[in-house]
């Protein structure tokens, strides 16, 4: 373990809003890729983990046990060299002019002090984005996200709690239909992957342990565009919804949820003439998976800056991942707006970039520094010969300078999508393969699979998850609401 001193006067302080190896993919990856005895770091976040998105949806069944897609930040920094500080806080407000951080600690426990400020010269900010709801009625008070490793907990007690819910003594045919009514709304990659897992683990377990629900048990996907997985080609949209049908999935697509209450939701359905209706649709889990939409800090923040007028889904930044209208602050992640899509592919790259930018910046520093020192000793030279010695010295650090200077903007290099849709089968669209490769199926599957397991943080994620997926072959999921 690093010892923890003093943060060293010398260095600048760099905050990271989230995670340096912080706590989200920009923030962790930039943190991991860092040479922080260059900078003093300063982790902001009010998860004191890394969550591997990837495999989320697989823990609301428990497939997979949160645990094992989790890694304490304190692991993290604990093999970092120089100091890097972690603080268990939400950052409330970037004062941009005083350079500022107002960090609150807005966890069960509080001390005496629970606000305070985090000055910065540089800052990163890697907070991710919220789950969007578009201002609809009821969606916050009534439905369940997945972001989180809370969320994930929440529905996987709530697929119990309908199921024990509908067997109890009495319960009325509607009533066991309607508790029995799993509700997925938004057919992106989150959507159609939770829909697949929830699938599964009907038929795989919940139809052996418990039978009396297996005529009423059903999911639904609502989808308002014309297709799911918008970002998939054609050929994998058709397989997705075929492979769904075949699931017992059912999907509707051009219907947009228009209101929420606890027990149903209403829908505006395109028919096929064109024509609108209004459905309500009695659910008993509801799953809201809609997108990204901005964190308040982000977009108090860009209120803050007059370059950031015309932005609406998050912070713009240029080519080298700078906010635009400032010069020390710089944006990963679900929070900047690039022309790329909000993944941790793309979060996971923009990190690692800053980590290499600001690595550069560094060593510039100091080959400036030791350029002034030999331009001072080549003044007060005693001869010729140590002159010359001097002057083949200062050619070389020029040399070595530009050379450190010559960093390229931010590229993106996509290896391509991959998405589980249940019944061990999975979507790909690679990139690196000969032309564009899109594939669906079995192979997939275990393509899809190995390719997670080997992206795990660690070597403990990696053995955890693997442990996770044999224990569920050989026993099931276990079925306690807890
Ligand atoms: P995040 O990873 O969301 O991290 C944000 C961090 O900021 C968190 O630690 C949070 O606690 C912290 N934070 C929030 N507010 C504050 C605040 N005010 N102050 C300080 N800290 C704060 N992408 C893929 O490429 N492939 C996939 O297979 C994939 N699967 C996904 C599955 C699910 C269920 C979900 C939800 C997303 C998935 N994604 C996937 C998308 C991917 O997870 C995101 O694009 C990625 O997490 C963005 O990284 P980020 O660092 O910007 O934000
Ligand atoms: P998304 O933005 O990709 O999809 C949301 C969907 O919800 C859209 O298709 C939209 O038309 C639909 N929608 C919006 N409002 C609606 C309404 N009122 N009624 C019905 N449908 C409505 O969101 P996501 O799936 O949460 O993904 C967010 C980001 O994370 C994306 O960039 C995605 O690529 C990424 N992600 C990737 C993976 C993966 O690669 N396997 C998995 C999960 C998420």
């Amino acid at each position: 373990p690093v010892e923890q001193v003093e943060p060293d006067p010398d260095k600048k302080t760099l905050v990271i809003l989230v995670p340096l190896p912080g706590t989200g993919w920009g923030a962790i990856s930039l943190l991991k890729k860092l040479d922080t005895e260059n900078y003093n770091v300063v982790v902001i976040s009010p998860r004191n983990f890394f969550l591997f998105t990837p495999l989320l949806p697989s823990c609301t069944t428990g497939l997979i046990e949160h645990r094992s897609v989790m890694e304490p930040i304190r692991n993290i920094i604990r093999q970092k060299k120089g100091v890097v500080k972690y603080y268990e806080a939400e950052a409330t407000k970037v004062d941009f002019e005083n350079r500022l951080v107002h960090i609150s600690d807005d966890s069960e426990i509080k001390g005496e002090v629970s606000n305070t400020v985090v000055p910065f010269d540089m800052l990163v900010v890697g907070v991710g984005a919220e789950n969007a709801t578009f201002g609809i009625p009821g969606v916050k008070e009534h439905s369940c996200f997945l972001k989180e490793v809370g969320d994930a907990q929440q529905i996987r007690k709530r697929i119990m709690d309908c199921v024990e819910t509908a067997l109890f003594k009495d319960q009325t045919e509607d009533e066991v239909k309607r508790l029995l009514h799993m509700v997925v709304v938004g057919g992106g990659p989150t959507g159609v992957e939770f829909a697949g897992e929830l699938q599964d683990f009907f038929e795989e377990d919940l139809k052996k342990w418990i039978p009396e629900i297996k005529d009423n048990f059903h999911v639904t996907l609502v989808e308002a565009l014309p297709n799911v997985l918008p970002m998939f080609s054609k050929q994998l949209i058709d397989y997705t919804e075929s492979t769904f049908k075949e699931e017992k999935i059912t999907v509707r697509t051009k219907t947009m949820v228009k209101k929420v209450t606890d027990n149903s939701i209403e829908a505006e359905v395109t028919k096929p003439d064109g024509s609108k209706e209004i459905e309500t649709i009695p659910y008993g889990l509801l799953v809201w998976a809609t997108g990204n939409a901005v964190r308040s800090v982000v977009r108090d923040l860009m209120n803050q800056i007059p370059a950031q007028k015309s932005s609406r889904r998050g912070l713009a930044v240029n080519e080298y991942l700078v906010v635009n209208g400032t010069e020390n602050i710089w944006a990963v992640g679900d929070c900047a707006i690039t022309n790329y899509a909000p993944t941790a592919q793309v979060a996971n790259q923009e990190g690692a970039f800053l980590a290499r930018l600001f690595n550069t910046m560094a060593k510039t520093d100091d080959i400036e520094r030791e350029l002034k020192k030999l331009s001072a000793a080549q003044a007060v030279a005693k001869n010729e010969e140590e002159r010359n010695k001097v002057f083949d010295e200062i050619k070389e650090r020029q040399k070595q300078l530009r050379r450190t200077k010559q960093i390229g903007p931010f590229q993106y290099s996509h290896q391509g999508s991959l998405a589980y849709i249940g019944k061990e089968r999975a979507v790909a669209d690679i990139s690196w393969v000969s032309g564009n490769f899109a594939s669906g199926g079995t192979m997939t599957y275990l393509f899809w699979r190995s390719a997670y397991l080997s992206m795990c943080f660690s070597t403990r994620n990696r053995c955890l998850v693997a442990f996770d997926w044999i224990k569920t072959k050989i026993f099931g999921r276990d079925v306690s609401r807890e």
